[in-house]
């Protein structure tokens, strides 16, 4: 690659997660709080003369052709811009795939930041994010970072003011949930007054997280701690340890955890159970995250 620029695709957290009833174009209402935390994937991103996009990505559970989300960013942001020219991509995968912390959705708006601002030609704000939102759901939020109320699919997204930082603890016991399948299972119907009673309970509980870290609620935690009562576990041993949130990121099977303390996480990160994969971070805020997006260091060895 001759020229190119390295990205960080950091993922999200969901501070609460509110699913209101299906909608008449297949996908479900929903209302979240998002946030980023530091856990990131790297990208390299270079033009090339010949036409094409190609991706080589370190983990072969990712596909590598076109149902990639990052190959679909590059097509669909080439198709809007009318580039002819042929982009190479490098994806180094950190955040763990199918765990509800949007790793490809993360993926695919870093491609777009990092073409824009390797080619110098840029969409409108607007206009790249409803690019993004025709990629995926989560896609939006990522262009954005920090903390922000999702509606709509999630692709709605409304800026929050940061809260404090905090470091996070986030556990994949290495299930893989569909998300799909998880609101099948959730098996909601179209009714007025489900919709009514989940506005209630959304606005129950984001009033206080608007505020501060505190207790959340995930509709899937119900049909996916069912099915895997070790995710509900470490929840509660999280819950035991002093976490301020303790919730199901997306539909899972991630599980994260915030601390105001470096000893709390440090003494919970003991209990892990052996064989999951668990991550320190920390939540970043939306200046930091932007600061952040392209302060690469090389490939490690
Ligand atoms: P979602 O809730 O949207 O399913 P997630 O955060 O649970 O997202 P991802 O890691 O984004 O999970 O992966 C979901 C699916 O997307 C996987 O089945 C994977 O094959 C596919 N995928 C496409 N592009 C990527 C990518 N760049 N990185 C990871 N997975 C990708």
């Amino acid at each position: 690659m001759s020229h190119a620029i390295r990205v960080r695709a950091f993922a999200k957290i969901n501070l609460g997660l509110k699913v209101l009833f299906p909608r008449r174009d297949g996908y479900h209402e929903i209302r979240t709080i998002y946030q980023s935390v530091s856990l990131h994937d790297r990208l390299k991103i270079g033009l090339r003369r010949g036409p094409g996009i190609t991706i080589d990505c370190d983990d072969p559970a990712v596909p590598a052709g076109h149902d990639n989300l990052v190959y679909r960013a590059c097509e669909a942001w080439r198709a809007a811009r009318n580039y002819a020219g042929g982009v190479e991509i490098e994806l180094q995968k950190c955040i763990p795939v199918g765990g509800g912390l949007g790793g490809g959705s993360s993926d695919a708006a870093a491609t777009l930041m990092g073409i824009e601002r390797l080619t110098g030609d840029r969409l409108d704000f607007p206009a790249r994010l409803r690019l993004a939102a025709s990629l995926g759901s989560d896609v939006p939020f990522f262009l954005v970072g920090g903390r922000a109320i999702g509606c709509g699919r999630g692709e709605e997204i409304y800026p929050l003011p940061d809260l404090s930082s905090r470091l996070c603890v986030i556990v994949h016991p290495g299930i893989p949930v569909s998300t799909p399948e998880a609101y099948r299972e959730l098996g909601l119907s179209l009714t007025e007054a489900r919709e009514k009673r989940n506005v209630d309970s959304f606005g129950a509980w984001s009033q206080f997280s608007l505020l501060d870290w505190g207790p959340a609620e995930n509709d899937f935690e119900r049909v996916v701690f069912a099915r895997w009562p070790e995710l509900g576990a470490i929840k509660n041993q999280f819950i035991r340890a002093g976490t301020e949130t303790a919730l199901l990121s997306g539909s899972g099977s991630a599980v994260y955890a915030v601390f105001d303390s470096a000893r709390k996480l440090n003494q919970v990160s003991r209990t892990i159970p052996r064989g999951w994969a668990a991550f320190r971070t920390r939540t970043l805020r939306r200046r930091e995250f932007q600061r952040l997006l392209f302060q690469v260091s090389p490939r490690r060895p």
